[in-house]
């Protein structure tokens, strides 16, 4: 599936190649801090696919438990998380499904790192529902 993605101000656009398959949930304590939620929605791009089309994210290299580092780009203007990937040779990036312009019809198909999910961010179904604000 070809996908467009945009930052909140609109500096940075850009497009990719999905598998809608392969959209996932992370629970992981670093996607709660960095995405400000309970949770993250992301889908892998094959690098080769994935076209910057204007502006140019800001990284921030996060190094997890493991040692592992990865870059995670964002837009240094509205702070729009844009994707993730290795930090050399990335094969994917990562991107936030928040900003596809698909986002509706990429729901997760897998939650991973549940170790660390929130209780209550895994059922809001009884939560009181306001159309708007
Ligand atoms: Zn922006
Ligand atoms: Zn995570």
């Amino acid at each position: 599936m070809n996908v467009h993605g945009r930052c909140h101000c609109g500096l940075i656009t850009y497009e990719a190649e999905v598998d809608p398959a392969r959209v996932s949930a992370c629970h992981c304590t670093d996607c709660q801090m960095l995405s400000g939620s309970p949770y993250r929605v992301s889908i892998p791009a094959p690098r080769d696919t994935f076209v910057l089309l204007t502006g140019q994210p800001k990284t921030y290299i996060k190094t997890a438990e493991s040692g592992t580092r990865r870059v995670h780009a964002f837009c240094a203007d509205c702070g729009t998380p844009v994707y993730s990937s290795a930090l050399s040779g990335p094969v994917a990036y990562s991107l936030r499904a928040g900003c596809l312009a698909e986002r509706a019809e990429l729901p997760p198909r897998k939650q991973i790192w549940c170790q660390s999910a929130l209780d209550w961010a895994m059922d809001l179904k009884d939560v009181a529902r306001v159309e708007r604000q």
